[in-house]
């Protein structure tokens, strides 16, 4: 059960740099940038402007986009905080590293995106805030949770991390509420190694984020402390990385459009009774950033296709099945997906011969299993 991979092993996801990126990094240190910066403001800016957005802020990670969209919205010990019970673990951790309390919602039956319709019941007068996850580029019904939002006085922040530049009827997610956080891990559209970055059209939130990443000081030679906050800084190095495979997105969602698509389409030809496709709406804008299916047998699936030198990467467990994060509640709807779900290899730099040797191999253990 190594997760380390052999040379001639398909992994479950590929994203490359190249050299563009490394010698715009090799500009920066030449000009002595490795810092925040000059260059972390141009890529804050070129982000911000791809989005049509007028403040961005860039962070040390995806997570830490999440922390500091929080602490901009003033939550701490005591509030609520509404999280979907389908996500990465880093927007329930946001929450409770400020002392708040997370409250699980369950997502939709079809596929793993907060259930709007179970949110009412579960806010309280110290509810706080909504955070929607766009679960790999999926919008979660924005107008809804703002009326809702609206209705009890909440601020909402988007977790983007998984549906950068992927769009709903309304724009770009991630612009559709107080702030919207997105990551720069590898695993994600594009990346500088780790990072976030957070966007807002609120001046105010924008002040805010830019004080708490830098220990409340607008400045280094403030006379006084003004707030709490602490150094989440980004760094112009990292930022070289950015505005370069910022340029690249495009290729890259094009790629990610090329992968689906055959996939999908492999998929419906062959009817395979053990494997069903999660289904992305790309008519109304969403970007499948990862190829997710369910299937009723995935660990013997997973086997099989490791035997054949493919990596699967499992469904992240639901954040219910923590005590830590819950007690005794059920969330019948993320089940199916905590035991079913899981990705085939895929990413913005997978050869498309990958993927053909991914189906062909479906199509083996098909024939192995009847
Ligand atoms: C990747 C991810 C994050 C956190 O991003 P990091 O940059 O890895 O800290 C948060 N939420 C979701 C849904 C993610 O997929």
């Amino acid at each position: 059960m190594s997760s380390i991979l052999k040379t001639n092993q398909i992994s479950w996801w590929r994203t490359t740099f190249g050299e563009e990126e490394v010698s715009r990094l090799a500009e920066a240190v030449a000009e002595e940038h490795v810092s925040q910066g000059p260059v972390t403001k141009e890529f804050e800016d070129s982000f911000a402007k791809a989005l049509n957005m007028p403040y961005a802020v860039a962070t040390t990670s995806g997570s830490v986009a999440l922390l500091i969209a929080l602490m901009a919205c003033g939550i701490g010990r005591g509030d609520e905080v509404i999280v979907p019970n389908r996500t990465w673990v880093a927007t329930a951790h946001a929450a409770l590293m400020l002392g708040a309390e997370v409250t699980l919602v369950d997502v939709e039956p079809e596929i793993p995106i907060i259930d709007v319709e179970q949110i009412r019941s579960k806010i309280t007068r110290k509810t706080k805030a909504i955070m929607p996850v766009h679960l790999n580029g999926r919008s979660a019904n924005m107008v809804e949770i703002r009326n809702i939002a609206k209705e009890h006085n909440l601020h909402v922040v988007e977790d983007s991390a998984q549906s950068m530049f992927s769009k709903n009827q309304q724009g770009f997610l991630g612009t559709q509420s107080d702030i919207g956080c997105f990551s720069l891990s590898p695993a994600k559209l594009i990346s500088t190694g780790q990072g976030g970055i957070v966007v807002t059209k609120n001046r105010n939130i924008y002040d805010l984020l830019k004080l708490v990443a830098n220990h409340g000081v607008v400045d280094n030679f403030t006379d006084r402390w003004i707030q709490l906050g602490f150094n989440f800084k980004f760094t112009d190095l990292q930022a070289s990385f950015g505005i370069v495979q910022l340029k690249r997105s495009e290729e890259r969602i094009d790629r990610l459009h090329e992968i689906y698509s055959k996939y999908s389409e492999a998929l419906q030809q062959a009817d395979f009774p053990f494997i069903k496709l999660l289904p992305v709406n790309i008519g109304s804008g969403e970007l499948p950033l990862y190829i997710e299916v369910l299937c009723s047998e995935r660990s013997e699936l997973m086997n099989f296709l490791s035997s054949e030198g493919i990596q699967i990467r499992p469904s992240l467990p639901s954040l219910d099945t923590s005590d830590y994060l819950n007690n005794q509640e059920t969330f019948p709807n993320s089940k199916i997906f905590n035991d079913q779900a899981m990705v085939l290899p895929c990413g913005p730099d997978q050869p498309m011969k990958n993927i053909d040797k991914v189906i062909e191999s479906l199509y083996k253990y098909a024939s192995k299993r009847s």
